[in-house]
């Protein structure tokens, strides 16, 4: 269908790379499009725009997420300048504010996969949380209690907006700060289950992890991995872990979550920590 609205803007092989890059978050698009192709942004938003019934705006995304806050630059090209929408997964309701907190529709198979490892009674501490997607979606499937933490104002605040709209008061808890601040005043010891979704700087905050975290708890740690095989990715973040953590860890599981660039990889590794 999108290759259609194309037709005639762009080549076969120039509608394939672009349509690989586009992402859609309730009635947003968002599209990385490549440098050959700039000069022709404005007519690529108008196209997808009118074949994309639902959408309302189509922004150009024009700088990788980046930052404390993990934000990233987005221009208009077609429709309304409007960058919040409501996305929904897994019979979640999200408020979501693609320019101005992080939001990515592309995790969603590690949110369900993390919400169906929690164990009723739990408490999970989620010390990157964004808005919340993954303390919802957990707190949504199973008996438990999710702090989320976030130091950027803007995604606690839509945080606790998707408290509401889920009906999640007291289930999960939004609080807004330096999550390493935050774990040394009030959440030590307190974790059967933590996250550790900022794959760029985990080896920095694993103490931290590990500070929240009981004996016998499990850390979810994310990273950037560069692996020449695929398949040796997982592995790779499994010893990258071992040799970093100061505790003793049994690894439970890794795997590959997204390709983030040539040879480069997101991976987690589940680990049962002992202190
Ligand atoms: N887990 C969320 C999700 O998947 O939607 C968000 C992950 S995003 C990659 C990382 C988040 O960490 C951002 O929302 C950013 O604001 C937050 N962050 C960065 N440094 C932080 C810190 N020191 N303490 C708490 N949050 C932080």
């Amino acid at each position: 269908m999108l290759k259609k609205a194309l037709e005639g803007i762009l080549s076969s092989q120039e509608s394939e790379e672009l349509i690989s890059a586009f992402d859609q978050i309730g009635n947003i698009i968002i599209v990385r499009i490549p440098d050959l192709l700039l000069p022709k942004k404005k007519l690529i938003g108008e196209a997808l725009l009118k074949e994309v019934k639902i959408s309302k705006s189509v922004f150009y995304q024009a700088s990788p997420v980046e930052g404390d806050f993990r934000t990233r630059n987005l221009e208009i090209l077609a429709g309304e300048d409007r960058t919040e929408t409501e996305y929904k997964e897994f019979g979640c309701r999200f408020a979501v504010d693609v320019a101005n907190a992080f939001f990515s529709p592309r995790l969603s198979t590690e949110r369900e996969r993390i919400a169906n490892l929690i164990q009723n009674g739990e408490t999970m501490v989620n010390m990157f949380a964004g808005v919340g997607m993954f303390s919802i979606m957990a707190a949504k499937k199973k008996k438990c209690t999710v702090y989320s933490i976030d130091i950027n104002p803007i995604a606690s605040k839509l945080c606790e907006k998707n408290i509401e709209l889920n009906n999640l008061a007291g289930k999960v808890i939004s609080i807004n700060g330096d999550t390493s601040k935050i774990i040394d005043a009030e959440l030590q010891n307190i974790a059967d289950r933590t996250l550790m979704l900022l794959p760029e700087k985990s080896d920095e905050f694993l103490d931290s992890a590990i500070k929240t975290t009981k004996d016998g708890g499990t850390i979810h740690y994310y990273s950037h991995i560069h692996a020449d095989k695929k398949s040796d990715a997982g592995k790779l973040s499994e010893k990258h872990y071992l040799d970093v953590t100061p505790v003793k860890s049994e690894i439970l599981a890794s795997k590959i979550v997204r390709p983030v660039g040539p040879r480069y990889y997101q991976t987690v590794v589940d680990v049962k920590i002992s202190k």
